[in-house]
């Protein structure tokens, strides 16, 4: 008899966080979570494109007449994830200020007889049959990979200080590739698939326990529970799914959790595509068709095009690029087109004077006050990359700044978490010139916390890095000495070393 899912989705940003970058989703036929990173914003956006991508493909089967079923499901939610993977690659490349961003992926699309899984990063994937329960999928985490070897334990690795760090995350790396596999399941089974926010803090052995429970929503209750009392570190995201038989009523309408349900995702500009000319023709042409000088805003975008075009040094603008140009708006156009007369000179400057005359007058009547507020007003923003403190209004007037430099901190606005640098880069105004030495404390904190985190952070990862290099190499050696011993024996193919991205986490 075909089956069906009854599902449940959680995800919060937990006790600890100050931003949720996990995003989760469930429907009758897909269950997913994902796990961003790269810091605010970017681990938002990365998790949020992988259920996008996904929810979109569960939309597309939904309308198909025939649904795709065991290995062909299995090509297209793969493809899918492949298909997330090149957004985020190009999105990157947009946008420098997301390099890093990355997600773990664990997905699992139901046909009504078994589960197509396509799984990278550490979330995971569990099954309860029976009283027994079952990781399904593999951590691609550094610490899983000394467990594989031996050279931890199980217990050690729950603990073991760079437990966070991964091998392999959806990225827009072209090589990341996604474990994928055909998972049965049957009426009366239970899975469970949730973010290291529950899986990292509480053990397998707790989470039977409570996976068991034989309410659905009793369970989550509890699992986000045991979560909290581990400490609640991470983010928390959790997806319970019944398998029940198809003729009992399925009530449970998509749901959508985390980060996916507030994050816009960016259009991927069009720089990222093939270039509509000829490279040949992108030469030194500094002048449009008609020899006039090309306007600057021209210019730079395409200048811009040379990021992706490699191999090409565009210094200036083809005639073929004139359409970078922005149009004309409607305004423009009228007033090239259908000029006004002007009006008689005499009357144009009485116009004026009495024009000047008013003006003065209201910048005389609100000066008094305006100059009281000014004082008491202050902001906090960047100075040649450095915190600072502003005194005054956040504003120009033309070339005029209404506001005035009072200190720049030695706090590196580099050196802070993403979030904070995009605060201070877009300036923020405090109540007293107290609040912005306050502000400017916790700031100063955040550095030396995110300097630190980024630190050990790169000293993991290249010592993974290191690791892994090492293990590859005697890896190449231990076949060679083989292939010398046994010649007639079929050489297996030695993986390549592993370059492991440092996570920092909100830094
Ligand atoms: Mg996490």
């Amino acid at each position: 008899m075909p089956l069906a899912l009854r599902t449940t989705a959680h995800s919060e940003v937990g006790p600890v966080r100050k931003n949720n970058q996990d995003s989760g989703y469930a429907s009758a036929h897909l269950l997913l979570v994902a796990d961003g990173m790269g810091g605010a914003a970017a681990g938002d956006l990365a998790s949020s494109v992988a259920v996008t991508q996904l929810r979109a493909l569960d939309e597309e089967l939904s309308a198909e007449e025939d649904r795709p079923t065991g290995e062909e499901l299995l090509d297209r939610l793969t493809a899918r994830v492949h298909e997330a993977n090149e957004l985020l690659a190009d999105l990157t490349a947009d946008e420098p200020r997301l390099d890093g961003m990355g997600t773990t992926v664990t997905a699992a699309a139901f046909d009504g007889q078994e589960f197509a899984v396509v799984h990278i990063g550490d979330s995971r994937m569990y099954r309860l049959r029976e009283g027994s329960f079952a990781r399904v999928t593999h951590d691609h985490s550094w610490v899983q990979s000394l467990v594989d070897e031996g050279r931890l334990t199980t217990e050690q690795a729950a603990t073991h200080p760079h437990r966070s760090l991964l091998l392999r995350v959806l990225n827009g790396a072209p090589n990341n590739d996604p474990d994928i596999g055909l998972i049965d399941v049957a009426a009366g089974d239970r899975v469970l698939l949730c973010s290291d926010g529950l899986c990292g803090l509480v053990d397998d052995v707790d989470l039977a326990r409570m996976v068991a429970v034989p309410d659905r929503q009793e369970s989550l209750r509890r699992l986000v529970a045991a979560a909290h009392a581990a400490g609640g570190s991470d983010n928390i995201t959790i997806v319970l799914a019944d398998v029940v038989d198809e003729d009992e009523p399925i009530e449970s309408e998509p749901i959508t959790v985390g980060a996916a349900t507030t994050t816009t995702i960016p259009h991927v500009s069009e720089r990222t595509q093939e270039l509509p000319i000829d490279p040949a023709e992108l030469a030194a042409v500094l002048v449009d068709a008609e020899g006039n000088p090309v306007p600057e805003d021209v210019a730079s975008q395409a200048r811009a095009l040379e990021v992706h075009s490699q191999d090409i040094e565009v210094s200036a603008v083809p005639v073929a690029t004139a359409t970078f140009a922005p149009p004309a708006t409607t305004e423009d156009e009228d007033a090239r087109y259908a000029p006004r007369p002007e009006p008689p000179p005499a009357r144009r400057a009485l116009g004026v004077l009495v024009s000047v005359a008013i003006a003065l007058a209201v910048i005389a009547a609100a000066s008094i006050g305006t100059w009281a507020v000014w004082r008491n007003s202050y902001f906090v923003g960047a100075e040649n990359g450095q915190v600072a403190i502003y005194r005054g209004f956040n504003a120009n007037l033309g070339s005029w700044h209404l506001n005035k430099l009072v200190e720049a901190e030695p706090v590196p606005v580099a050196d802070l978490s993403p979030r904070f640098q995009e605060q201070v880069n877009d300036t923020f105004t405090v109540e007293s010139l107290q609040d912005a030495h306050a502000s400017v404390a916790e700031l100063a904190q955040n550095a030396e916390h995110c300097r630190a985190v980024r630190a050990a952070a790169d000293e993991a990862a290249a010592a993974a890095t290191e690791e892994s290099r090492r293990l590859a190499e005697e890896e190449a050696k231990r076949q060679a000495e083989q292939a010398s011993a046994s010649p007639s024996a079929e050489p297996t193919p030695v993986a390549a070393p592993i370059q492991v991205v440092p996570d920092y986490g909100d830094c």
